[in-house]
């Protein structure tokens, strides 16, 4: 065509892709179509939307389709579409490098599972690239919306790629494949046929064969829910949200009345990458009457769903509804009421399957408790969806409801553990007394935690307690607990209260104050927040974030009935007066509080002396 055809390299990843992918499996080639399709559907979809604010762009008409064409003499195989078409950048960035997340998504697949081969790559569908899956020749052209030149893009996928500029009269793309050998099958109008049938027959658009059009080209939205099968579901949902899992579940609705809208949405059944990336957008695009409007506008949807992914089709809102026009526009707000309880309730019907719902829990429970605080209107609601490890079940999950159900006579609050670290957590020595009463603790370590607790009062009348905040009120709870080898309260109390006095004077400043546990069993100490303080981890969570400027003052609890502690309690009654035995008991009483910090994740004030008092004491022989 021209001289100036300009050679250009794969992007690493793209070399290495397309080697795989001209060696992949013979079955699974024909998923290229359904790729190609995809691509041609989606450029004429930005291009509608595109149009609804610049006319011009529209020009030579909206009536979309994608044209296939066999030429049996040539070899080549033609898809063609009239949509938005690129320029010479966006052929060199989107069709020389692996930006696309269907694609990444495959790669990392073929990293992790270090092979050469992972399989099922239709399973993946890697995008544009899966056209070298059938021919050893592409040629792309195209010429964009509002554009005057053209340009030609070609490869055999294997050394590089060129891009000149080319003729085109009508804006869009045709990409001809110039089919292997062994892939001639793909002239045949039948299998054509078939495999639109299969893969793309949810496409709005009409995929046409000569004068016939292959597809329903209604988009299954529209349709009644019966009319659409699990395997078009599939499909559908594999195309509109760029992935490749399956739903984990499908909520297909019409809702009249008020306001009147079409919901097709999914649960992937995969954790999405961009769960907690900054901008955390949607998937749930919003039609109006049929066409694209909007690829996830805010305020459809409220943030805690945003794994969902599909379409809301709406009756209300105008055609050339802009950005600006749907922010706080009644209309959504409507719709956004109306999709949050429906999906709750598919929630709520889907939990009954605990096994089932674990799987969605994993993936997405975290963006989900985001909802206990943020919905005003639902948050007991998505409370109610909640599951939480627990002492009881570690590895497993439990609901609240399932927790109230069991609490112990006498107990009156939810008690829980925040921490970072799920491991961490499970071991602190602050369950040591809630476990030997089979008191069950919830274990909180995803950083959503700290904020709805704080924000919740209660559930189903009962409250929330944090195990590290103030009285254990163990006594209350199941006092018929084995009580044999439990040290008598009253027979240590007159002891230890002479050593807690003694630890008061040692710690002076450092703490609150000094006194006696029931939440320990096997530990010697822990460090507790007094009531009227905030929880100890929260509080570091704070400070880590710069929002507290100081750290409030501990209480140091003492375990009497643990030996360390029994020895020490000894030691002073024999002491009598001794002034040195009473310095070195104080000497402990800062090593005891500097290792309650450590257990407690916080940072010595002076590991010097620390580490000097615990040499002195191994020195001493422990006293
Ligand atoms: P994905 O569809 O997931 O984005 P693909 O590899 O299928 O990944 O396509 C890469 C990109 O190439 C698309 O995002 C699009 O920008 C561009 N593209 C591919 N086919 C077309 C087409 N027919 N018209 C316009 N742009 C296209
Ligand atoms: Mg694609």
């Amino acid at each position: 065509m021209s001289q100036t055809a300009e050679t250009h390299e794969f992007q690493a990843e793209v070399s290495r892709l397309l080697e795989i992918v001209a060696h992949s499996l013979y079955s699974e080639r024909k998923v290229f179509l359904r790729e190609l399709i995809s691509n041609a559907s989606d450029a004429c979809d930005k291009l509608r939307f595109l149009a609804t604010q610049d006319e011009k762009l529209a020009e030579g008409g909206t009536d979309f389709a994608i044209e296939l064409k066999a030429d049996k003499d040539a070899g080549t195989l033609t898809i063609a579409d009239n949509g938005i078409g690129m320029d010479r950048d966006d052929l060199i960035s989107h069709l020389g490098t692996i930006a696309r997340s269907g694609t990444a998504a495959f790669m990392k697949a073929l990293d992790e599972s270090k092979r050469k081969d992972v399989g099922a790559i239709g399973q993946f569908g890697v995008g544009f690239y899966s056209a070298f899956m059938v021919a050893d020749k592409v040629g792309v052209t195209t010429r964009k919306a509002g554009a005057a030149e053209a340009w030609h893009w070609e490869s055999d996928g294997k050394s590089g790629y060129t891009v000149v500029p080319a003729a085109r009269d009508a804006r869009g793309t045709e990409i001809v494949l110039h089919l292997k050998d062994d892939a001639k099958e793909f002239l045949d109008a039948d299998t054509l046929e078939d495999i639109v049938k299969r893969y793309s027959d949810h496409i709005a658009i009409p995929i046409k064969l000569g004068e016939r059009t292959l597809n329903r080209a209604s988009a299954p939205w529209t349709r009644a829910k019966s009319d659409v099968t699990a395997e078009q579901h599939k499909e559908f949902y594999r195309h509109i949200a760029h992935a490749f899992d399956e739903p984990w579940a499908t909520m297909h609705w019409r809702a009249e009345g008020k306001i009147e809208y079409s919901a097709l949405l999914y649960v992937p059944e995969t954790r999405t990458s961009d769960l907690f990336h900054p901008d955390r957008k949607h998937g749930v695009k919003l039609y109006v009457r049929r066409v694209f409007v909007n690829e996830a506008p805010e305020g459809l949807l409220p943030r805690y769903l945003r794994f969902l992914r599909g379409v809301v089709d709406s009756e209300d809102l105008p055609l050339n509804v802009s950005r600006e026009m749907l922010q706080n526009n009644p209309v959504l707000t409507l719709i956004r009421q109306g999709v949050t309880t429906r999906v709750l309730s598919e929630l709520e019907k889907k939990a009954k399957d605990a096994a089932d719902y674990a799987k969605f829990w994993e993936s997405f429970g975290e963006a989900l408790k985001e909802g206990i605080f943020e919905d005003k209107d639902n948050g007991t609601r998505v409370l109610g969806l909640a599951r939480f490890r627990s002492t009881l079940h570690p590895d497993g999950w439990v609901s609240l409801a399932d927790y109230v159900a069991r609490m112990k006579p006498g107990q009156e609050a939810i008690h829980y553990i925040a921490g970072d670290d799920p491991k961490l957590v499970a071991k602190s020595p602050h369950l040591e007394g809630f476990m030997k009463r089979g008191v069950e603790v919830l274990l909180l370590s995803d950083p959503v935690d700290e904020f709805w607790i704080a924000q919740t009062d209660a559930f189903d009348g009962k409250k929330f307690k944090s195990v590290t905040r103030g009285g254990a009120d163990l006594d209350k709870i199941a006092p018929e607990a084995d009580k044999k080898d439990e040290a008598k309260p009253e027979e240590t109390s007159s002891d230890a209260a002479a050593l807690i006095a003694l630890f008061r004077l040692a710690l002076g400043e450092q703490v609150k104050d000094v006194r006696a546990s029931q939440r320990l069993a096997e530990s010697a100490v822990c460090l507790v927040a007094d009531d009227s303080d905030i929880d100890i981890h929260l509080e570091r969570m704070l400070r880590q974030h710069k929002q507290l400027g100081f750290s409030a003052k501990r209480i140091l609890e003492i375990n009497p009935a643990h030996p360390t502690i029994k020895s020490l309690v000894a030691a002073l009654t024999k002491a009598d007066g001794d002034t040195a035995m009473q310095a070195r008991l104080g000497e402990a009483a800062k090593l005891l509080y500097d290792q309650a910090r450590i257990v407690e994740g916080d940072k010595l004030e002076d590991p010097a002396a620390f580490a000097k008092r615990l040499s002195q004491a191994l020195a001493d022989g422990f006293i």
